[in-house]
């Protein structure tokens, strides 16, 4: 079962229990059932699934609490508790730290996206105003530093690699030597995922490990390997000191709860979890806003990191112009270009509290993501002139014609877009001038 499904399952049968009459240990029985099927059902590890059984009937005692409506609130409360403790080692993750030469290295096997884990953790940081440093020393696999350094610059991240040098441990050394003389932030060195055999792998890890004594070392692993992620976590566990983890290819239809809770029950916690095979696709991972996002009550602290990241374009033009009851082609291309840089759709209505995974059914992020990218081509093709206007120019069809041309885009969408246009233009219309409420509130402008 995807988590999605997971969450919606959860929340229906805490739903149900606030329609149940009687509050009782028939109820609470039935409730962890539910839950514990759907668990169980996402991969999650049979005894742990157990263990939170116990502990949630541990937690309510139906003899003390008088009235239903607390017995509801204390079983709801414990069942987020505890669901937050399957993926919460409670340990404090480690971050860089600003004004020190921070060295992180990434453990894995081939193909679980520690690569484009790497480059998508350096540009998260770059955007967080560090200089960061990336180093393939993997020259176990032919093209391995081909592709760190083609997902790098595509990034605009410096790398360090080395066609000629065989051993992995000295390109290692000499890659965070020059970013650390280059005065770099954080250095991120990229490691092998194979060897002929396991234990030349895992000794190849130690030898580096020792080489640069990194601040952390993060294990990536493939979200959709389900049960076997406990092993694998414990393998390398036994080998290197793992600080931290990434879950890769968490994306919507992943069924990754057996991957999250396993891993974390081995005691390094889960900083971030890959989403998608784009830069962007990399998100922070907290136990408690993940389980509040997965049953579908939001995630505020990542929506507004996920903004403050973006440096938005500042629209005191457009708070003006509203003010004034203008809304002009260019105020929307601006505010259109703000979505689309948060990101897919689907991510963000996920943050927004009271989105619960029901809701986001009828809503197909990727068809509004798709329409969303199709006007910005369509904002390309237009003049200056034409996007400063209110839009009335392009009455004319031979201006019409020239955009679909341009953009490549069916006039009919065109038509759609001036259409919305307008229509955003008449409540500001409303809303602004001497008289709207706007123009009220700000008489200066
Ligand atoms: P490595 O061998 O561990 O370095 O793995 P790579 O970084 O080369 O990734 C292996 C494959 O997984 C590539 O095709 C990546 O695009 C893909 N991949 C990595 N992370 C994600 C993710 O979060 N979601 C999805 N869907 N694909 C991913």
């Amino acid at each position: 079962m995807v988590l999605n499904e997971l969450g919606a399952r959860i929340n229906s049968a805490l739903q149900a229990l606030s329609k149940e009459p009687v509050i009782d240990e028939k109820a609470l029985d039935a409730l962890l059932r539910e839950i514990c099927g759907a668990l169980l059902e996402s991969d999650v590890n049979v005894r742990l699934v157990q263990q939170m059984r116990l502990n949630v009937k541990k937690r309510v005692n139906m003899d003390e609490l008088a009235s239903s409506s607390n017995k509801r609130k204390v079983i709801q409360n414990s069942v987020f508790e505890e669901l937050c403790g399957l993926v919460d080692p409670k340990k404090e993750a480690w971050v860089p730290r600003k004004g020190k030469q921070n060295i992180l290295m990434f453990v894995g096997l081939q193909g679980s996206g520690k690569t484009t884990s790497c480059t998508k953790l350096a540009a998260y940081y770059k955007r967080k105003g560090m200089k960061v440093g990336l180093v393939c020393a993997d020259t176990f696999r032919a093209g391995a530093f081909d592709q760190l350094k083609q997902n790098a610059s595509r990034a605009h991240i410096p790398y360090y690699g080395s066609y000629n040098e065989a051993d992995p441990v000295q390109i290692a050394m000499d890659g965070v030597a020059q970013f650390k003389k280059e005065k770099f932030d954080l250095i991120i060195v990229d490691t092998s995922g194979r060897h002929r055999q396991e234990a030349e792998l895992f000794a190849e890890m130690e030898q580096i490990a020792a080489a640069i004594k990194p601040d952390n070392t993060i294990f990536v692993m493939d979200g959709t390997i389900g049960q076997a992620a406990d092993s694998q976590a414990r393998a390398f566990k036994e080998s290197v000191d793992i600080g931290s983890i990434i879950i890769t290819k968490m994306d919507g239809h992943a069924k990754g709860g057996g991957a999250i809770s396993a891993v974390a029950a081995t005691g390094s916690p889960i900083v971030f979890i890959g989403t998608g095979e784009h830069m962007h696709d990399l998100e922070k991972f907290s136990a408690r806003p993940f389980v509040s996002k997965m049953l579908g009550m939001g995630d505020i602290s990542g929506l507004v990191e996920t903004v403050q990241d973006l440096h938005l374009e500042k629209n005191e033009d457009m708070m003006k112009n509203i003010a004034k009851g203008v809304f002009t082609l260019k105020d929307m291309r601006d505010q259109l270009q703000n979505i689309l840089k948060m990101g897919p759709l689907s991510k963000i209505m996920g943050m927004m509290p009271g989105m619960s995974p029901e809701m986001m059914k009828g809503f197909d992020a990727d068809e509004s993501t798709r329409r969303l990218r199709s006007y910005m081509c369509i904002f390309d093709s237009m003049t200056e002139a034409e996007l400063g206007s209110d839009g009335k120019v392009f009455d004319d069809g031979k201006r019409l014609r020239r955009v679909a041309i341009g953009s490549g885009v069916r006039i009919v969408e065109i038509q759609a877009l001036l259409h919305q246009h307008r229509q955003f233009g008449q409540i500001v219309k409303k809303m602004g001038g001497p008289k709207g409420m706007l123009g009220k509130m700000n008489p200066a402008a």
